[in-house]
């Protein structure tokens, strides 16, 4: 029966994955519900709201907006009939000690001459860095990301190969750097864009040096009323094509006969599924909701990948204005290897870690009552960490006095609102691996036909998608899976193979 219509396709989670897939499937025909443990829409990207103050938990970057753009345009939309945006400039402040403070601009003449202060010739290095860097990007774009990979003859494309040699997509990220930039400061500020979509320097591909290009020349926005505008957006594109949307509701099994999908179990009962797309965390769909003989992936190949950090996150709504920090803003260490080692390698709370500190009240009053101020404080930490209570707070106070050293303004006394989480809230409120922030790592044999499929080896109607499927870690790119995996479903449909 290759019929679209009628046939009942539940998706588990409401992050912007599951919400994605949920209006692309129901635009099919398909009768779309969407199961989510949580009370409320967003997944990683949740909203949490608290005397006044807005806080999104988790993406607070919005790049790459032709994601969106695509997205909304398969409805014959665009993201402002949903939701404003505005441009950021300056991008964003970096902190490299109590002394040393620089803007990286909307403007890529002010970053050339800034360029040329670190080093003989900067400005022109950035610029061939960028040029490249914008290459890598088409070629991504145009030629990696927007597909799926299913064995090694969908990685021998041609172009991609002759050209990606050619631009050495393959060369380990900090070597890449080298080549380019002498001094400390101008490699950090080309690299730190991987640690953001779970990786390091030393174990990524040169390829994902396309996010500097994504950073300096399509330029940071900001959706106004913060991410969860977006999440509601896309939650409201799914409802208008007539997808359910079920909340506190978390699925406990998926009921496997004949290699398909029978049923899903939930805390609110039992539901007969023609498909099943799981986007929550993949190891926590297939190790906790599937019996193990339908397993595709065993825990010995879990133990074997490197999982993504974790998160040190502190949400402060302060009781002042504040001078010195920009909406973005970055400390980074001196010493990146010892850090990211702890990150990846040999798992250590780092007495000295970068930190990005965001306070989107800068350009975004309506997040906190008037006259104060919002500011939420990262910490990427390796998953591998135990996150005990007793620990948390001696470590914000260490956190806290570093911001308040390299800023130069102290603000603990202006705090209202405090919220500490790590680990532990990942894993419980998004049945997180390891309690990661964000889910697998991109190495190199962490990417496309190398990350988890976005469909069962052994269950014939079950797919997965997010953050830890290809294209990988990021809201754009989270999206981007839900396409994929929504174009599989449907052409498997249409050749009767579910
Ligand atoms: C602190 C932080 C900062 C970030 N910053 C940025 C940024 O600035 N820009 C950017 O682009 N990206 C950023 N990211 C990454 C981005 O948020 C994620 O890649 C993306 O949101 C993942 O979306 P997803 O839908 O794949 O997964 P999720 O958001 O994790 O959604 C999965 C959903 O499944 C639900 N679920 C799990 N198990 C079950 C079950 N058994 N039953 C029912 N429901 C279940 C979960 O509750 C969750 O809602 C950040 C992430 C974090 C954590």
């Amino acid at each position: 029966m290759n019929e679209i219509k009628g046939r009942k396709v539940f998706v588990i989670g409401a992050g912007f994955c599951g919400l994605s897939s949920a209006a692309l499937l129901a635009k099919e025909g398909f009768d779309v519900t969407v199961l989510e443990k949580n009370d409320r829409p967003g997944g990683r990207a949740m909203v949490w709201k608290k005397d006044g103050y807005t806080f999104d938990m988790g993406p607070s970057w919005y790049m790459m907006l032709e994601a969106f753009d695509n997205l909304f345009a398969q409805f014959g939309k665009k993201p402002e009939d949903y939701y404003e945006t505005i441009r950021l400039n300056p991008h964003y402040r970096v902190f490299f000690s109590e002394s040393e403070s620089l803007d990286i601009m909307d403007d890529m003449n002010k970053n050339y001459e800034l360029f040329d202060t670190f080093e003989k010739d900067g400005g022109k290095k950035l610029k061939n860095f960028i040029e490249s860097s914008q290459k890598m990007y088409d070629i991504a774009v145009n030629k990696f990301l927007y597909r799926d990979y299913w064995s090694v003859r969908d990685l021998l494309d041609k172009t991609l190969i002759i050209d990606g040699l050619k631009l050495h997509i393959f060369k380990k990220l900090n070597k890449y750097a080298k080549k380019f930039f002498t001094s400390d400061k101008a490699r950090k500020i080309v690299q730190y864009h991987v640690a953001f979509v779970g990786a390091s320097p030393p174990t990524s591909p040169a390829v994902y040096s396309m996010l500097a290009h994504v950073d300096m020349n399509l330029g940071i926005w900001y959706p106004m009323g913060g991410f969860g505008t977006i999440v509601d957006g896309i939650m409201k594109l799914a409802q208008e094509q007539g997808a359910k949307i079920e909340f506190s509701t978390e699925v406990s099994k998926i009921v496997v006969e004949d290699k398909k999908a029978k049923k899903i179990i939930t805390n609110k009962g039992e539901f007969e599924a023609d498909i099943i797309l799981s986007t929550g965390d993949y190891h926590h769909g297939e190790m906790e909701l599937l019996d193990k003989k339908y397993r595709s992936y065993t825990e010995k190949y879990w133990k074997k990948k490197m999982i993504a950090p974790s998160a040190f996150l502190v949400y402060l709504g302060l009781n002042k204005k504040l001078n010195n920090f920009l909406h973005h803003n970055f400390y980074f260490n001196s010493d990146w290897d010892k850090y990211f080692d702890q990150l990846f390698e040999n798992p250590e709370w780092p007495d000295d870690p970068s930190i990005y500190i965001t306070v989107p009240s800068k350009s975004d009053p309506s997040l906190a009552p008037p006259g104060k101020e919002l500011m939420t404080i990262l910490v990427l930490v390796s998953p591998d960490l135990e996150d005990m209570e007793s620990h948390r707070e001696p470590y914000f106070d260490k956190i806290l006095q570093k911001v308040e050293n390299i800023t130069g303004e102290s603000f603990r006394d202006s705090i209202e609102v405090k919220r500490i989480v790590a680990h532990e809230h990942f894993n419980k409120t998004f049945n997180a691996y390891k309690g990661t922030a964000l889910g697998l790592a991109h190495t190199l044999f962490q990417t496309a036909l190398f990350r988890p499929h976005h469909k069962s080896d052994k269950v014939n109607n079950l797919y997965y998608a997010g953050h830890y499927t290809h294209p990988g870690v990021g809201v754009p790119v989270t999206i981007i899976s839900a396409q994929l995996a929504c174009e599989k479903i449907v052409d498997d449909v249409k050749k009767d193979l579910v």
